[in-house]
């Protein structure tokens, strides 16, 4: 390999991981060159602003203490918790089951207590639909609700899901739990965190030779690029994928880490309507196909999100857009009447799971995956570096602060090797 390197650090992926790393590389008086797949920048932070910012991938930002927040700046960067006008803390149910709207606040008790049980269960390892089982019957109303919670906030199988992991994820989070919506769009953080950096779109990273002194990247159009160090910020799903294929392979332990991790799986079906028909709520969860629901939008354009995760996020997908839409409408306007549809302007269902670049949506931990997002996470002959999501080591995995604190991880391990 040539010992001339046209760049001292290459960063593989424009999302909030690759962003961070470059700024900070950056502002250390390096020029980091970031090469990106897609044609547009935040991997899994996408806004459609088509007739008001809408979140196609990540919505919130999650938690009043989120590394996030040392970039939001106002006035180009307003918040606004979320729903708007709630206090803290405060979140209202509602539910539909066999196509009726309910309130119940047993319901509401029950989904809490089995929720904080799941989220922090103490015991053996175990699947957290067993961690569910050890506090509930099947036949209790909660048990279908609470799966489907866990399984569309963790993305995850709840089958493979360990409750281990998860409590001692959610025991290390630092970020705190409150949630924020960006008013201009998640987009206008990727905006301002990719002021000034060198970014190449469209050039998707095929294969990476690889040595002690250096990398040459193999891109889709076969032009080739060196560096004397790459951090490779590339959702888990890409890289179980073998992209980009690295030569030599990388160590086992690297590949075995690859593979103990799990990417998960959400589908978002966003609704948009003219005005606003349907009672306050800040989750409606469905015994229905699409389970979570949730408002976004403003008041002059609500969009009612629906939200799917875990093995039933591909099933929504298998609908196709068309029948997904009329799915949730009929679904919808069962709860809250036909004004649901008077008011319907228009739809979109967002596959993650087929998408070339993340394959799935985030990152979640299955049982018997041990330290794997560590093993992930570790810099390889001081040439090749670890960022993104998967590689959160603290209890932020799965968020764009996690993202975000992970690039700035790999950019102090490229400085301290330097
Ligand atoms: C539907 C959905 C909802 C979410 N909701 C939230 C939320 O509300 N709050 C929150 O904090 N987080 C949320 N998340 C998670 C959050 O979006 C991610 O954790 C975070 O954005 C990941 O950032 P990243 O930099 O690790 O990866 P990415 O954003 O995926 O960036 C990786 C980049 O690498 C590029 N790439 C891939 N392969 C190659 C290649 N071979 N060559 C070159 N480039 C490549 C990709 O195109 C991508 O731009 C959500 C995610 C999804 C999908």
């Amino acid at each position: 390999m040539t010992h001339h390197f046209e760049h001292d650090v290459i960063i593989i992926g424009a999302g909030a991981a690759g962003l961070a790393a470059a700024q900070k590389l950056k502002a250390a008086g390096l020029e980091p060159r970031v090469i990106e797949a897609r044609d547009r920048l935040g991997g899994r932070i996408w806004t459609d602003h088509t007739i008001t910012p809408v979140e196609l991938g990540a919505e919130f930002i999650h938690g009043e203490h989120a590394a996030t927040w040392q970039l939001i700046k106002p006035p180009e960067l307003e918040t606004d918790l979320w729903p708007r006008g709630r206090q803290y803390q405060q979140y209202t149910y509602l539910y539909i089951r066999n196509g009726q709207l309910l309130a119940d606040e047993a319901l509401d008790e029950q989904m809490a207590a089995v929720y904080e049980h799941v989220t922090h269960f103490t015991g053996p390892e175990c699947s957290a639909r067993d961690a569910v089982l050890t506090m509930t019957q099947p036949d209790d109303t909660v048990l279908p609700y609470i799966l489907s919670r866990l399984a569309c906030v963790e993305a995850a199988d709840v089958d493979r899901l360990s409750a281990t992991a998860l409590s001692q994820e959610r025991a290390l989070n630092t970020a705190g739990w409150e949630n924020y919506h960006i008013r201009a769009g998640y987009d206008a953080l990727t905006a301002l965190m990719a002021q000034g950096l060198d970014i190449r779109c469209n050039s998707p990273v095929t294969r990476i030779d690889w040595s002690d002194t250096g990398a040459q990247l193999l891109l889709a159009d076969d032009q080739t690029l060196t560096a004397r160090r790459v951090i490779v910020t590339v959702p888990l799903g890409v890289l179980q994928a073998d992209c980009p294929n690295f030569a030599p392979a990388l160590p086992s332990t690297k590949q075995q880490a690859i593979a103990a991790l799990a990417m998960g799986h959400v589908t978002k079906l966003v609704l948009q309507f003219s005005r606003t028909v349907w009672p306050s709520f800040s989750y409606l969860c469905s015994d229905g196909v699409i389970p979570d629901w949730w408002q976004a939008g403003t008041a002059a354009a609500p969009v009612l999100m629906g939200y799917s995760g875990g093995p039933a996020a591909l099933e929504l997908v298998a609908l196709g857009e068309e029948t997904a839409i009329e799915q949730g409408l009929a679904e919808l306007s069962q709860a809250f009447g036909d004004d649901i549809r008077s008011a319907f302007v228009s739809g979109r269902l967002v596959d993650w799971s087929t998408d070339p670049w993340s394959l799935g949506a985030y990152t979640y931990t299955p049982i018997g995956a041990g330290d794997a997002r560590a093993v992930l996470a570790a810099p390889v002959a001081s040439t090749l570096f670890f960022a993104g999501e998967a590689t959160s080591t603290n209890g932020h995995v799965a968020t764009v602060h996690g993202a975000i604190e992970t690039g700035w991880r790999a950019a102090d391990e490229v400085l301290a090797v330097l």
